[in-house]
Protein backbone atom coordinates (compact mmCIF):
# COMPACT_ATOMS: atom_id res chain seq x y z
CA UNK A 1 0.00 0.00 0.00
CA UNK A 2 2.76 2.63 1.16
CA UNK A 3 4.85 2.18 -2.37
CA UNK A 4 7.39 4.98 -2.78
CA UNK A 5 9.60 5.98 -5.76
CA UNK A 6 12.74 8.30 -4.93
CA UNK A 7 12.39 11.18 -7.25
CA UNK A 8 14.54 11.23 -10.30
CA UNK A 9 17.44 13.60 -10.04
CA UNK A 10 15.78 16.07 -12.61
CA UNK A 11 12.80 16.23 -10.49
CA UNK A 12 14.81 17.94 -7.47
CA UNK A 13 15.34 21.57 -6.63
CA UNK A 14 17.04 23.06 -3.66
CA UNK A 15 15.62 23.26 -0.64
CA UNK A 16 16.03 25.61 2.63
CA UNK A 17 17.95 23.86 5.39
CA UNK A 18 16.99 22.69 8.78
CA UNK A 19 18.55 24.00 11.48
CA UNK A 20 18.15 22.41 15.55
CA UNK A 21 20.00 24.80 18.12
CA UNK A 22 21.87 22.23 20.99
CA UNK A 23 24.43 23.10 23.99
CA UNK A 24 24.48 23.21 28.10
CA UNK A 25 21.40 24.44 30.21
CA UNK A 26 22.24 28.13 30.20
CA UNK A 27 24.52 28.49 27.70
CA UNK A 28 21.79 30.87 25.78
CA UNK A 29 20.00 28.61 23.02
CA UNK A 30 16.82 30.12 23.92
CA UNK A 31 17.84 33.42 23.59
CA UNK A 32 19.79 32.85 20.10
CA UNK A 33 16.65 31.32 18.82
CA UNK A 34 14.87 34.37 19.55
CA UNK A 35 17.68 37.01 18.26
CA UNK A 36 17.30 34.71 15.45
CA UNK A 37 13.44 34.61 14.95
CA UNK A 38 13.76 38.87 15.28
CA UNK A 39 16.10 38.88 11.92
CA UNK A 40 13.12 37.50 9.86
CA UNK A 41 12.23 40.35 7.35
CA UNK A 42 9.22 37.97 6.32
CA UNK A 43 7.39 38.70 9.55
CA UNK A 44 7.91 42.61 9.10
CA UNK A 45 5.53 41.83 6.37
CA UNK A 46 2.96 39.43 8.50
CA UNK A 47 3.09 42.35 11.12
CA UNK A 48 5.41 41.25 13.66
CA UNK A 49 2.98 38.52 15.04
CA UNK A 50 4.47 35.15 15.12
CA UNK A 51 3.21 32.08 16.44
CA UNK A 52 4.88 29.47 18.43
CA UNK A 53 4.45 26.04 16.30
CA UNK A 54 7.30 24.07 16.88
CA UNK A 55 9.22 25.88 14.07
CA UNK A 56 9.96 28.80 12.23
CA UNK A 57 10.86 29.87 8.78
CA UNK A 58 13.36 33.05 8.71
CA UNK A 59 13.90 35.09 5.55
CA UNK A 60 16.68 37.20 4.91
CA UNK A 61 17.38 39.71 3.00
CA UNK A 62 18.41 38.43 0.08
CA UNK A 63 15.93 36.13 0.38
CA UNK A 64 17.38 33.19 0.84
CA UNK A 65 15.64 30.69 3.89
CA UNK A 66 16.28 28.77 7.25
CA UNK A 67 14.36 26.67 8.81
CA UNK A 68 14.68 26.06 12.88
CA UNK A 69 13.35 23.59 14.80
CA UNK A 70 11.82 25.91 17.94
CA UNK A 71 12.91 23.21 20.44
CA UNK A 72 16.58 23.28 21.29
CA UNK A 73 18.83 20.37 23.12
CA UNK A 74 19.43 17.15 22.25
CA UNK A 75 16.40 15.09 23.67
CA UNK A 76 14.50 16.21 21.43
CA UNK A 77 16.36 15.79 18.48
CA UNK A 78 17.27 12.01 19.88
CA UNK A 79 13.79 11.37 20.49
CA UNK A 80 12.48 11.86 17.37
CA UNK A 81 15.50 10.54 15.62
CA UNK A 82 14.54 7.04 18.21
CA UNK A 83 11.17 7.38 16.27
CA UNK A 84 12.96 7.13 12.77
CA UNK A 85 12.56 10.69 12.05
CA UNK A 86 16.07 12.55 11.07
CA UNK A 87 14.79 16.00 10.36
CA UNK A 88 17.55 17.96 11.21
CA UNK A 89 20.44 19.00 8.13
CA UNK A 90 22.72 21.35 10.57
CA UNK A 91 23.09 21.69 14.12
CA UNK A 92 24.03 24.68 15.53
CA UNK A 93 26.52 24.02 18.77
CA UNK A 94 26.18 26.91 21.18
CA UNK A 95 28.71 27.30 23.74
CA UNK A 96 29.21 30.07 26.20
CA UNK A 97 32.40 31.62 26.15
CA UNK A 98 32.99 31.94 29.82
CA UNK A 99 32.06 28.61 30.83
CA UNK A 100 33.39 26.81 27.93
CA UNK A 101 32.65 22.98 26.90
CA UNK A 102 30.33 21.25 29.39
CA UNK A 103 28.77 17.61 30.15
CA UNK A 104 25.83 18.93 27.78
CA UNK A 105 28.09 20.32 25.30
CA UNK A 106 29.97 16.91 25.02
CA UNK A 107 27.14 14.83 24.56
CA UNK A 108 25.19 17.18 22.16
CA UNK A 109 28.31 16.60 19.65
CA UNK A 110 27.68 12.96 20.65
CA UNK A 111 24.20 13.16 19.92
CA UNK A 112 25.05 15.04 16.33
CA UNK A 113 27.77 12.55 15.40
CA UNK A 114 25.88 9.63 15.90
CA UNK A 115 23.07 11.31 13.64
CA UNK A 116 26.10 12.36 11.25
CA UNK A 117 24.51 15.88 10.88
CA UNK A 118 27.22 18.94 10.79
CA UNK A 119 28.14 20.85 13.29
CA UNK A 120 28.40 24.88 13.09
CA UNK A 121 29.76 27.06 16.42
CA UNK A 122 28.10 29.51 18.18
CA UNK A 123 30.77 30.70 20.39
CA UNK A 124 28.32 32.57 22.50
CA UNK A 125 27.92 35.53 25.32
CA UNK A 126 31.37 36.87 24.31
CA UNK A 127 30.10 40.61 25.52
CA UNK A 128 31.50 38.92 29.42
CA UNK A 129 34.19 40.62 30.45
CA UNK A 130 35.32 36.78 30.94
CA UNK A 131 34.88 35.34 27.55
CA UNK A 132 37.24 33.51 26.03
CA UNK A 133 36.16 32.28 22.91
CA UNK A 134 40.05 31.03 22.18
CA UNK A 135 40.00 28.51 24.86
CA UNK A 136 36.58 27.04 23.71
CA UNK A 137 37.66 26.70 20.55
CA UNK A 138 40.36 24.34 21.87
CA UNK A 139 38.67 22.61 23.97
CA UNK A 140 36.39 21.72 21.29
CA UNK A 141 39.63 20.81 18.89
CA UNK A 142 40.52 17.91 21.54
CA UNK A 143 36.71 17.02 21.07
CA UNK A 144 37.37 16.84 17.07
CA UNK A 145 36.07 19.95 16.13
CA UNK A 146 39.02 21.75 14.63
CA UNK A 147 37.79 25.45 13.33
CA UNK A 148 38.59 26.51 10.34
CA UNK A 149 41.26 28.93 10.76
CA UNK A 150 43.47 26.32 12.40
CA UNK A 151 42.91 23.93 9.43
CA UNK A 152 40.01 21.74 10.54
CA UNK A 153 36.43 21.83 8.83
CA UNK A 154 34.52 23.17 11.80
CA UNK A 155 32.55 26.30 10.88
CA UNK A 156 32.67 28.95 14.31
CA UNK A 157 31.05 32.57 14.76
CA UNK A 158 32.01 34.63 17.93
CA UNK A 159 28.04 36.15 18.93
CA UNK A 160 26.69 37.63 22.18
CA UNK A 161 22.57 36.18 21.54
CA UNK A 162 21.51 39.06 24.05
CA UNK A 163 23.12 42.15 21.91
CA UNK A 164 22.20 40.61 18.88
CA UNK A 165 26.31 40.90 17.64
CA UNK A 166 27.12 38.37 15.35
CA UNK A 167 23.98 36.87 14.84
CA UNK A 168 23.72 37.39 10.63
CA UNK A 169 27.58 35.87 10.37
CA UNK A 170 26.41 33.23 12.39
CA UNK A 171 23.36 32.32 9.84
CA UNK A 172 26.02 33.05 6.60
CA UNK A 173 28.02 30.34 8.32
CA UNK A 174 24.61 27.99 8.55
CA UNK A 175 23.94 29.30 4.89
CA UNK A 176 27.68 28.28 3.41
CA UNK A 177 27.31 24.87 5.47
CA UNK A 178 24.07 23.93 3.88
CA UNK A 179 25.55 24.81 0.32
CA UNK A 180 28.03 22.30 0.68
CA UNK A 181 25.49 19.63 2.04
CA UNK A 182 23.78 20.38 -1.32
CA UNK A 183 19.98 20.44 -0.22
CA UNK A 184 17.59 19.00 -2.54
CA UNK A 185 13.90 17.19 -2.83
CA UNK A 186 11.29 16.88 -5.57
CA UNK A 187 8.46 19.68 -5.46
CA UNK A 188 6.31 18.55 -7.51
CA UNK A 189 4.67 15.45 -5.92
CA UNK A 190 2.56 14.48 -3.39
CA UNK A 191 3.91 15.86 0.52
CA UNK A 192 5.82 13.46 2.81
CA UNK A 193 7.13 15.31 6.09
CA UNK A 194 7.34 14.38 9.42
CA UNK A 195 5.33 15.79 12.40
CA UNK A 196 7.60 18.21 14.62
CA UNK A 197 4.49 19.28 17.45
CA UNK A 198 1.26 17.98 18.33
CA UNK A 199 -1.33 19.08 20.58
CA UNK A 200 -4.68 18.76 21.46
CA UNK A 201 -6.71 22.23 20.85
CA UNK A 202 -10.00 22.70 22.75
CA UNK A 203 -12.16 24.38 19.42
CA UNK A 204 -9.64 22.87 17.00
CA UNK A 205 -9.21 19.20 17.62
CA UNK A 206 -5.97 17.57 17.47
CA UNK A 207 -3.36 19.99 15.80
CA UNK A 208 0.02 18.91 14.75
CA UNK A 209 3.13 20.69 12.87
CA UNK A 210 4.17 19.37 9.84
CA UNK A 211 7.87 19.71 8.47
CA UNK A 212 7.37 19.25 5.19
CA UNK A 213 10.48 17.05 3.68
CA UNK A 214 9.18 16.32 -0.20
CA UNK A 215 6.40 17.41 -2.49
CA UNK A 216 3.93 20.01 -2.01
CA UNK A 217 1.21 19.94 0.75
CA UNK A 218 -2.14 21.24 -0.06
CA UNK A 219 -5.36 21.88 1.72
CA UNK A 220 -7.38 19.05 0.93
CA UNK A 221 -5.19 16.33 1.02
CA UNK A 222 -5.24 12.84 2.33
CA UNK A 223 -2.57 11.60 4.95
CA UNK A 224 -1.51 8.58 7.10
CA UNK A 225 0.68 10.22 9.89
CA UNK A 226 2.10 7.49 12.58
CA UNK A 227 -0.83 5.29 13.81
CA UNK A 228 -3.52 8.00 12.98
CA UNK A 229 -5.18 9.17 9.06
CA UNK A 230 -6.74 12.54 7.90
CA UNK A 231 -7.68 15.37 5.23
CA UNK A 232 -6.05 18.39 5.49
CA UNK A 233 -8.89 20.77 6.23
CA UNK A 234 -6.65 24.20 6.90
CA UNK A 235 -3.19 25.14 7.31
CA UNK A 236 -1.16 28.06 8.87
CA UNK A 237 2.15 29.04 8.82
CA UNK A 238 4.13 30.33 11.85
CA UNK A 239 3.15 33.96 11.31
CA UNK A 240 -0.50 32.38 11.83
CA UNK A 241 -1.44 32.76 8.60
CA UNK A 242 -3.66 30.40 6.30
CA UNK A 243 -1.77 29.01 3.85
CA UNK A 244 -3.22 27.05 0.74
CA UNK A 245 0.60 25.45 -0.22
CA UNK A 246 3.70 24.50 1.19
CA UNK A 247 6.94 23.13 -0.21
CA UNK A 248 9.83 21.31 1.13
CA UNK A 249 11.42 22.23 4.25
CA UNK A 250 8.55 24.80 5.20
CA UNK A 251 6.77 24.01 8.71
CA UNK A 252 2.94 23.94 8.89
CA UNK A 253 -0.06 23.38 11.24
CA UNK A 254 -1.62 21.08 9.84
CA UNK A 255 -5.57 20.85 10.96
CA UNK A 256 -7.87 17.52 9.95
CA UNK A 257 -6.23 14.58 11.77
CA UNK A 258 -8.63 11.80 13.36
CA UNK A 259 -6.29 11.42 16.35
CA UNK A 260 -3.42 13.20 17.48
CA UNK A 261 -0.03 12.04 15.92
CA UNK A 262 3.19 11.66 17.94
CA UNK A 263 6.62 13.98 17.51
CA UNK A 264 8.85 12.10 15.15
CA UNK A 265 5.85 10.41 13.15
CA UNK A 266 5.57 10.36 9.45
CA UNK A 267 3.17 12.32 7.63
CA UNK A 268 2.90 10.77 3.74
CA UNK A 269 -0.09 12.06 1.68
CA UNK A 270 -1.83 9.43 -0.35
CA UNK A 271 -4.44 9.15 -2.90
CA UNK A 272 -7.51 7.58 -0.84
CA UNK A 273 -8.76 8.08 2.63
CA UNK A 274 -9.83 4.20 2.65
CA UNK A 275 -6.06 3.59 1.78
CA UNK A 276 -5.13 5.65 4.55
CA UNK A 277 -7.38 4.19 7.30
CA UNK A 278 -6.38 0.95 5.94
CA UNK A 279 -2.47 1.75 6.68
CA UNK A 280 -3.10 4.05 10.21
CA UNK A 281 -5.29 0.46 11.16
CA UNK A 282 -2.58 -2.15 10.06
CA UNK A 283 0.05 -0.29 12.00
CA UNK A 284 -1.82 0.19 14.67
CA UNK A 285 -2.15 -3.53 15.03
CA UNK A 286 1.59 -3.83 14.33
CA UNK A 287 1.75 -1.29 17.27
CA UNK A 288 -0.05 -3.50 19.82
CA UNK A 289 1.45 -6.79 18.91
CA UNK A 290 4.81 -5.29 18.88
CA UNK A 291 3.99 -3.97 22.88
CA UNK A 292 2.18 -7.36 23.67
CA UNK A 293 5.05 -9.19 22.64
CA UNK A 294 7.75 -7.29 24.28
CA UNK A 295 9.85 -8.12 21.82
CA UNK A 296 13.61 -5.79 22.06
CA UNK A 297 13.46 -3.47 18.94
CA UNK A 298 17.60 -3.14 19.23
CA UNK A 299 19.62 -6.24 21.21
CA UNK A 300 23.04 -7.94 20.79
CA UNK A 301 21.10 -11.25 19.17
CA UNK A 302 19.07 -8.70 16.82
CA UNK A 303 21.95 -6.96 15.33
CA UNK A 304 23.85 -10.55 15.65
CA UNK A 305 21.20 -11.30 12.65
CA UNK A 306 21.73 -7.99 10.77
CA UNK A 307 24.98 -8.38 10.62
CA UNK A 308 24.85 -12.24 9.55
CA UNK A 309 22.40 -10.89 6.42
CA UNK A 310 25.14 -7.97 5.56
CA UNK A 311 22.73 -5.55 6.19
CA UNK A 312 24.76 -4.07 8.65
CA UNK A 313 27.88 -1.92 8.24
CA UNK A 314 28.76 -0.52 11.70
CA UNK A 315 27.89 -1.58 14.95
CA UNK A 316 27.46 1.34 16.95
CA UNK A 317 28.14 0.84 20.69
CA UNK A 318 27.43 2.88 23.92
CA UNK A 319 29.63 1.63 26.50
CA UNK A 320 29.94 2.80 30.09
CA UNK A 321 32.04 1.85 32.53
CA UNK A 322 32.88 1.82 36.33
CA UNK A 323 36.46 3.30 35.88
CA UNK A 324 38.13 5.47 33.80
CA UNK A 325 41.08 2.76 33.28
CA UNK A 326 38.77 -0.09 32.35
CA UNK A 327 36.81 2.47 29.95
CA UNK A 328 40.48 3.36 27.94
CA UNK A 329 41.18 -0.54 27.88
CA UNK A 330 37.69 -1.63 26.62
CA UNK A 331 38.05 1.10 23.96
CA UNK A 332 41.16 0.20 22.82
CA UNK A 333 40.39 -3.40 22.49
CA UNK A 334 37.00 -2.62 20.64
CA UNK A 335 38.15 -0.23 18.35
CA UNK A 336 40.70 -3.18 17.26
CA UNK A 337 37.90 -5.25 16.41
CA UNK A 338 37.08 -3.14 13.08
CA UNK A 339 37.39 -5.40 9.78
CA UNK A 340 37.05 -4.54 6.45
CA UNK A 341 33.72 -5.07 6.29
CA UNK A 342 31.92 -3.58 9.40
CA UNK A 343 33.26 -0.96 11.38
CA UNK A 344 32.88 -0.64 15.29
CA UNK A 345 31.37 2.85 16.18
CA UNK A 346 31.42 3.41 19.97
CA UNK A 347 29.39 6.52 20.22
CA UNK A 348 29.54 7.00 23.80
CA UNK A 349 32.31 6.20 26.09
CA UNK A 350 31.74 7.34 30.00
CA UNK A 351 31.83 6.35 33.40
CA UNK A 352 29.16 5.39 36.00
CA UNK A 353 25.54 3.97 35.59
CA UNK A 354 23.39 3.74 32.79
CA UNK A 355 21.52 7.07 32.11
CA UNK A 356 18.06 7.78 30.44
CA UNK A 357 20.69 9.77 27.74
CA UNK A 358 22.83 6.90 27.66
CA UNK A 359 19.31 4.74 26.46
CA UNK A 360 18.13 7.45 24.23
CA UNK A 361 20.97 7.60 22.44
CA UNK A 362 20.96 4.16 21.68
CA UNK A 363 17.79 4.00 20.60
CA UNK A 364 18.24 6.77 17.98
CA UNK A 365 21.15 4.94 17.05
CA UNK A 366 20.44 1.45 16.61
CA UNK A 367 23.27 0.78 18.92
CA UNK A 368 23.75 -1.52 21.47
CA UNK A 369 24.14 -0.49 25.54
CA UNK A 370 26.71 -2.00 26.94
CA UNK A 371 27.38 -1.75 30.54
CA UNK A 372 30.80 -2.83 32.35
CA UNK A 373 30.33 -3.68 35.88
CA UNK A 374 27.45 -0.95 35.79
CA UNK A 375 23.78 -1.12 35.46
CA UNK A 376 21.06 1.14 34.16
CA UNK A 377 19.21 3.49 37.09
CA UNK A 378 15.97 2.93 37.66
CA UNK A 379 14.62 5.64 35.78
CA UNK A 380 16.81 4.02 32.46
CA UNK A 381 15.72 0.96 33.23
CA UNK A 382 12.24 1.99 32.82
CA UNK A 383 13.86 4.07 29.65
CA UNK A 384 15.21 0.99 28.24
CA UNK A 385 11.86 -1.26 28.72
CA UNK A 386 9.89 1.33 26.91
CA UNK A 387 11.89 1.76 23.74
CA UNK A 388 12.60 -1.90 24.01
CA UNK A 389 16.01 -1.64 23.89
CA UNK A 390 18.74 -4.09 24.98
CA UNK A 391 21.26 -3.68 27.76
CA UNK A 392 23.82 -5.97 27.94
CA UNK A 393 26.37 -6.71 31.03
CA UNK A 394 29.95 -7.78 30.98
CA UNK A 395 32.66 -8.04 34.11
CA UNK A 396 35.14 -9.86 32.18
CA UNK A 397 36.76 -8.25 29.23
CA UNK A 398 37.47 -11.18 27.04
CA UNK A 399 34.13 -12.04 27.58
CA UNK A 400 32.81 -8.80 26.07
CA UNK A 401 35.27 -9.08 23.08
CA UNK A 402 34.38 -12.20 22.25
CA UNK A 403 31.00 -11.72 21.77
CA UNK A 404 31.61 -8.74 19.42
CA UNK A 405 33.93 -10.56 17.37
CA UNK A 406 31.85 -13.42 17.16
CA UNK A 407 29.02 -10.91 16.28
CA UNK A 408 31.63 -9.16 13.70
CA UNK A 409 31.74 -12.37 12.34
CA UNK A 410 28.39 -13.09 11.87
CA UNK A 411 28.62 -16.26 12.55
CA UNK A 412 27.85 -17.49 16.08
CA UNK A 413 25.66 -16.09 18.54
CA UNK A 414 26.60 -15.87 22.44
CA UNK A 415 27.67 -19.30 23.78
CA UNK A 416 26.30 -18.29 27.31
CA UNK A 417 23.10 -15.91 27.60
CA UNK A 418 22.73 -14.27 31.02
CA UNK A 419 19.05 -14.25 31.93
CA UNK A 420 17.64 -11.95 34.63
CA UNK A 421 15.42 -13.44 37.18
CA UNK A 422 14.67 -10.95 39.77
CA UNK A 423 15.34 -7.54 41.19
CA UNK A 424 15.22 -6.85 45.16
CA UNK A 425 15.37 -3.68 47.06
CA UNK A 426 17.16 -3.58 50.36
CA UNK A 427 15.03 -2.03 52.53
CA UNK A 428 16.79 -2.67 56.40
CA UNK A 429 19.89 -4.26 57.44
CA UNK A 430 20.15 -6.54 60.50
CA UNK A 431 23.76 -7.59 61.98
CA UNK A 432 22.99 -11.15 63.64
CA UNK A 433 25.84 -12.01 65.46
CA UNK A 434 27.81 -15.14 64.58
CA UNK A 435 25.58 -15.46 61.29
CA UNK A 436 26.30 -12.70 59.74
CA UNK A 437 24.39 -9.53 57.99
CA UNK A 438 21.09 -10.16 56.49
CA UNK A 439 19.15 -7.39 54.13
CA UNK A 440 15.49 -7.06 54.35
CA UNK A 441 14.39 -6.75 50.95
CA UNK A 442 11.49 -5.80 48.75
CA UNK A 443 11.21 -7.70 45.78
CA UNK A 444 10.26 -5.71 42.89
CA UNK A 445 10.47 -7.60 39.54
CA UNK A 446 10.29 -11.00 38.97
CA UNK A 447 11.63 -13.57 41.73
CA UNK A 448 14.44 -14.17 44.23
CA UNK A 449 15.80 -17.82 44.12
CA UNK A 450 18.48 -19.38 46.24
CA UNK A 451 19.92 -21.04 43.82
CA UNK A 452 19.95 -18.66 41.19
CA UNK A 453 23.55 -16.04 41.53
CA UNK A 454 23.24 -12.40 42.62
CA UNK A 455 24.83 -9.27 42.16
CA UNK A 456 24.57 -6.23 44.37
CA UNK A 457 24.48 -3.10 42.59
CA UNK A 458 25.31 0.21 44.00
CA UNK A 459 23.98 4.00 42.11
CA UNK A 460 24.59 1.74 39.38
CA UNK A 461 27.61 -0.02 39.84
CA UNK A 462 27.89 -3.59 40.65
CA UNK A 463 29.88 -4.08 43.66
CA UNK A 464 29.30 -7.38 44.27
CA UNK A 465 28.90 -10.80 42.18
CA UNK A 466 27.91 -13.95 43.94
CA UNK A 467 25.86 -16.48 45.75
CA UNK A 468 22.68 -16.44 48.27
CA UNK A 469 23.42 -17.97 51.19
CA UNK A 470 19.85 -18.03 52.50
CA UNK A 471 17.00 -16.61 51.81
CA UNK A 472 14.00 -16.33 54.51
CA UNK A 473 10.27 -15.05 54.90
CA UNK A 474 9.42 -14.93 58.74
CA UNK A 475 12.44 -17.22 59.87
CA UNK A 476 11.32 -19.54 57.97
CA UNK A 477 13.91 -20.75 54.87
CA UNK A 478 12.47 -20.80 51.44
CA UNK A 479 13.00 -21.43 47.74
CA UNK A 480 11.94 -18.74 46.17
CA UNK A 481 10.12 -15.28 46.70
CA UNK A 482 7.98 -13.18 44.03
CA UNK A 483 7.32 -9.55 43.46
CA UNK A 484 4.98 -7.55 46.15
CA UNK A 485 6.91 -9.78 48.96
CA UNK A 486 9.74 -9.45 51.33
CA UNK A 487 12.62 -11.27 52.47
CA UNK A 488 15.47 -11.57 54.44
CA UNK A 489 18.75 -12.34 52.13
CA UNK A 490 22.18 -13.20 53.10
CA UNK A 491 25.23 -12.93 50.23
CA UNK A 492 27.80 -15.46 50.32
CA UNK A 493 30.75 -13.79 51.80
CA UNK A 494 29.83 -10.53 51.46
CA UNK A 495 28.45 -8.27 54.58
CA UNK A 496 29.25 -5.00 53.36
CA UNK A 497 25.92 -4.67 51.83
CA UNK A 498 23.99 -1.09 52.39
CA UNK A 499 19.85 0.28 52.31
CA UNK A 500 19.40 0.74 49.49
CA UNK A 501 21.47 -1.06 47.41
CA UNK A 502 19.60 -3.09 44.70
CA UNK A 503 19.78 -6.73 44.28
CA UNK A 504 20.20 -8.67 40.87
CA UNK A 505 18.87 -12.27 40.13
CA UNK A 506 20.50 -13.83 37.41
CA UNK A 507 20.77 -17.44 35.66
CA UNK A 508 23.35 -18.54 33.45
CA UNK A 509 22.42 -19.97 30.52
CA UNK A 510 24.39 -22.17 27.68
CA UNK A 511 22.97 -21.82 24.46
CA UNK A 512 23.23 -24.33 21.81
CA UNK A 513 24.89 -23.84 18.67
CA UNK A 514 23.39 -24.68 15.75
CA UNK A 515 25.46 -24.19 12.67
P1 LIG B 1 19.40 28.05 27.37
O1 LIG B 1 19.18 27.33 28.65
O2 LIG B 1 20.59 27.52 26.64
O3 LIG B 1 18.20 28.16 26.49
O4 LIG B 1 19.85 29.55 27.77
P2 LIG B 1 19.03 30.90 27.76
O5 LIG B 1 18.84 31.40 26.38
O6 LIG B 1 17.80 30.75 28.59
O7 LIG B 1 20.07 31.86 28.45
C1 LIG B 1 20.53 31.65 29.77
C2 LIG B 1 20.96 32.94 30.40
O8 LIG B 1 22.08 33.49 29.69
C3 LIG B 1 19.88 34.02 30.36
O9 LIG B 1 19.92 34.73 31.55
C4 LIG B 1 20.29 34.89 29.19
O10 LIG B 1 19.84 36.22 29.32
C5 LIG B 1 21.80 34.81 29.26
N1 LIG B 1 22.42 35.03 27.95
C6 LIG B 1 22.09 34.45 26.78
N2 LIG B 1 22.86 34.91 25.78
C7 LIG B 1 23.69 35.83 26.33
C8 LIG B 1 24.73 36.68 25.82
O11 LIG B 1 25.02 36.69 24.62
N3 LIG B 1 25.38 37.47 26.71
C9 LIG B 1 25.08 37.49 28.03
N4 LIG B 1 25.77 38.27 28.82
N5 LIG B 1 24.11 36.72 28.54
C10 LIG B 1 23.42 35.90 27.72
Amino acid sequence: LLQYIPPSPEELKPRPPVITVMGHVDHGKTTLLDAIRKTDVASKEAGGITQHIGAYTVKLEDGRTLTFIDTPGHEAFTSMRARGAQVTDIVILVVAADDGVMEQTKEAIEHAKAAKVPIVVAINKIDKPEANPERVKSQLAELGLIPEEWGGDTLMANISARNKIGINELLELVLLQAEMLELKAAYDRPARGRIIESKLDKGRGPVATVLVQEGTLKEGDIFVAGLTYGRVRAMFDSYGKRVKEVTPSMPVEVLGFEELPQAGDDFIVLDSEEKAKKIAEYRQRKAREAETAKEAKISLEKLFEKLKEGELKELNIVLKADTQGTLEALQASLLKLSTDKVKVNIIRAGIGAISESDVMLASASNAIVIGFNVKPSSQARDLAKKERVDIKFYDVIYQLTDDVKKAMAGLLEPEIVEEIKGLAEVRAIFKIPKVGVVAGCYVKEGVINRNYNVRVIRDGVVVYTGKIASLRRFKEDVKEVAAGYECGVRIEGFNDIKEGDLLETFELKKVSQEL
